[in-house]
């Protein structure tokens, strides 16, 4: 009687994980793959799922977008865990990851 737990008793273990992490303040998609042993890219998809069941539970994904420290632009429009690359206002390079919490 082992091996039967299916695609989503396997998922399941590290999604409570970035869940905890995410509870305890505001991760970028590298810490939470650092705090939970999966691939940054793996991240990017547990956190879709887990914002759709923490709406069921009354919990809230938040996301502070990417920004530029240059001149403070906000990628609004950018979802993706991984941050632009270039400032299109400033062509600056240093930018912030976007940052993610459980509320
Ligand atoms: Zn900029």
């Amino acid at each position: 009687m082992t091996g039967d737990g299916g695609p989503e008793a396997r998922s399941a273990t590290p999604r409570r994980a970035l869940e905890s992490a995410l509870r305890e303040g505001w991760r970028t998609a590298l810490e939470l793959s650092r705090a939970v042993g999966l691939p940054e890219r793996e991240v990017a998809g547990h956190l879709e799922h887990l914002a759709r069941s923490l709406k069921a539970s009354g919990a809230k994904l938040e996301v502070t977008p990417a920004r530029c420290l240059g001149c403070d632009f906000e990628f609004r429009e950018r979802s993706r865990p991984k941050p632009p690359s270039r400032c299109p206002q400033c062509r600056g390079e240093r930018i912030t990851a976007p940052r993610f919490c459980v509320r």
